[in-house]
């Protein structure tokens, strides 16, 4: 079964949304493997946003994710890397759609509540960076026959 990568970024828990990114995942059928609160070290964000090493924005980046607690997460279900990046929406939140969190919480870029994988192969690269393979839980949910056909 797919995996992904989710963390609720310092802004998203400061605003007190783990909770609602939390329902709306659970709600949507989504299986939760893989929680957990943390200060984010400067090594650890430098890498999780390693692709990005040579923008602009990177500095402020890094110091953004790691000035306050973030929850990460792994979710799993079929197809639950794109249909997180759809529940998350546009990277600008002025430009996500309503009801996407990002369209329904957030104005700034660098503000834009959670992250989320942006492919398979990513998601994989990010899970194995934020979690040990002992933080992660599979079980199959009772209510799987009344999510999947
Ligand atoms: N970001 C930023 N300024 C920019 C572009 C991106 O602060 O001009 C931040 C923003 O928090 C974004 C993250 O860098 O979520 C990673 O950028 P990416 O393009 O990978 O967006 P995402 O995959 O998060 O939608
Ligand atoms: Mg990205």
């Amino acid at each position: 079964m797919e995996r992904t990568f989710i963390a609720v970024k310092p802004d998203g828990v400061q605003r007190g949304l783990v909770g609602e990114v939390i329902r709306r995942f659970e709600a949507k059928g989504f299986t939760l493997v893989g929680l957990k609160l943390l200060q984010v070290s400067k090594d650890l964000a430098e890498q999780h946003y390693g692709e990005h090493q040579e923008k602009p924005f990177f500095p402020g980046l890094v110091a953004f994710i790691t000035s306050g607690p973030v929850v990460a997460m792994v979710w799993e279900g079929k197809g639950v890397v794109a249909a997180a990046r759809k529940m998350i929406g546009a990277t600008n939140p002025l430009n996500s759609e309503p009801g996407t969190l990002r369209g329904d919480y957030g104005i700034d870029i660098g503000r834009n509540i959670i992250h989320g994988s942006d492919a398979v192969e990513t998601a994989q690269r990010e899970i194995g960076l934020w979690f040990q393979s002992e933080e992660l839980a599979s079980w199959e949910p009772s209510l799987s026959s009344w999510i999947y056909e």
